[in-house]
């Protein structure tokens, strides 16, 4: 288990106040112009060094993306740095802890990666619905330009940087990088089409870096402590500590920061007090959010919680938002709840997501039921394929993997339904309750 020592967030519950004055007695600020004086390609080399990988769910290493960045911005095109706080994957809400208890290890980390990259301002784009959270994040901000930690000369340092926060109104979409920036901009929250990247042409057609709450909010701590510390946590390739959000059905759900690579049984037994029910009752794990495809209890109790370990299982580890299942729950109804999500959620401009997803939801809604016929199961295989890759913005995939997941591991369950329905036998256990 990860020592207390080791913690990167050590307000994450919030038994401190968020405010500068103990956001100083934890470290945070702690001559930050040191950490500044290190220089742009010294701050990069140290992140690629600790081996960092975007906490957001794609997890392209840190550093590498940060050297994307054109190193002598031209006058009228400066790099800017947005950091996503559009926190609104089902099951995810670590950026939240962060914003709301820690924001200054946030802002901070803000001014040292702007400055690695050679940005002039960053942008905090916050979920509309974080609205303590804004408010907390807006007053964090102030103080830091109070004490001039921020603006011109920011912490003493000679490098002019600013820092916005932006409130968004509450559609998942702009939690893509490149919606996020088209809403920044003023416009409707639609993904943009790649190339070009948000580094040759992003925000305001300037060089941009995307980058996701965690990601930022740990770098200040990495440079003090130094790479080798960070990367001596978790398995090759898949290094540091992370802040995993459990729900559902454990005894106490949680959002607990962990050494990469804990194995998931472990994980649920030292924080959660495990499984509601006991072992033999786990049925399966969305182990990364809501868009990675769902693992069954046998194939996930022994699986590393990182990035490799749970592709090897078929899923993915994306902001490690653990939702677990025991065995109360109608799985087809779960992922066909879920299908609904990502049909609400679609900004329609591609012909696959926009109706593909409506289509996949309706044929979810007829295989919960047990009203399907045998062979939409293998039609709705096949348009999860045709929506899957076949989209702007990953939207697409994320409403195709639950679904696949469900399919490959549960189809005996959608068979039975439509069996025992079509026999006028037993009604899937949800609506019997119902
Ligand atoms: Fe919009 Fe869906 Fe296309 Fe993404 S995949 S751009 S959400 S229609």
């Amino acid at each position: 288990m990860l020592a207390d020592k080791d913690r990167i967030f050590t307000n994450v519950y919030g038994f401190q106040p968020w405010n500068l004055d103990a956001a100083v007695m934890r470290g945070d600020w702690d001559n930050t112009k040191a950490l500044l004086q290190l220089g742009p390609d010294t701050i990069i080399d140290r992140i690629k060094a600790s081996g960092l990988r975007g906490r957001g769910g794609a997890g392209f290493p840190t550093g590498t993306k940060w050297s994307f960045m054109p190193k002598a911005p031209k006058p009228d095109r400066p790099n800017f740095l947005v950091i996503n706080a559009d926190e609104s994957e089902p099951g995810s809400c670590k950026d939240r802890e962060i914003i709301r208890h820690d924001p200054h290890k946030l802002i901070e980390g803000a001014l040292v990666a702007g400055f690695a990259m050679r940005a002039r301002a960053a942008y905090i784009y916050i979920r509309g619905e974080y609205i303590r959270e804004a408010e907390v994040l807006f007053a964090a901000i102030a103080e830091a330009y109070a004490k001039g930690l921020l603006g011109k000369n920011a912490c003493g340092s000679g490098y002019d940087f600013d820092v916005f926060a932006h409130r968004g109104a509450g559609a998942y979409i702009c939690g893509e990088e490149t919606a996020m920036l088209e809403s920044l901009e003023g416009k409707k929250g639609q993904p943009r089409l790649k190339p070009p990247f948000p580094a040759g042409a992003g925000l305001y057609g300037c060089p941009t870096t995307v980058n996701n709450v965690e990601s930022i909010a740990v770098v200040p701590t990495i440079l003090r402590r130094s790479p080798e510390w960070f990367a001596s946590f978790g398995a090759e390739n898949n290094r540091g500590t992370k802040l995993f959000q459990i729900s559902g059905h454990v005894n106490r759900p949680c959002v607990v920061e962990e050494a990469m690579s804990i194995p998931f049984r472990e994980l649920i037994e030292k924080h959660c007090g495990g499984i509601r029910g006991g072992w033999d009752n786990l049925l399966c794990v969305i182990p990364g959010g809501s868009s990675v495809p769902l693992v069954k209890a046998e194939q996930i109790i022994d699986a590393p919680m990182d990035f490799d370990g749970l592709k090897a299982v078929g899923s993915g580890l994306g902001t490690a938002a653990v939702i677990v299942m025991d065995k109360s729950t109608d799985v087809v109804r779960a992922i066909s709840r879920l299908s609904y999500f990502y049909k609400h959620e679609s900004c329609g401009q591609c012909t696959p997501c926009r109706e593909g997803t409506g289509w996949m939801w309706r044929v979810m809604e007829r295989l919960r039921t047990g009203d399907a016929d045998l062979s939409e199961i293998d039609t709705l295989q096949q348009v999860t394929k045709q929506v899957e890759g076949h989209t702007i913005c990953a939207l697409g995939d994320a409403a195709a993997w639950p679904i696949q997941g469900l399919i490959k591991n549960f189809r005996p369950e959608l068979e039975r339904r439509i069996n025992e329905k079509r026999g006028g036998g037993v009604q899937p256990m949800q609506e019997a309750a119902e």
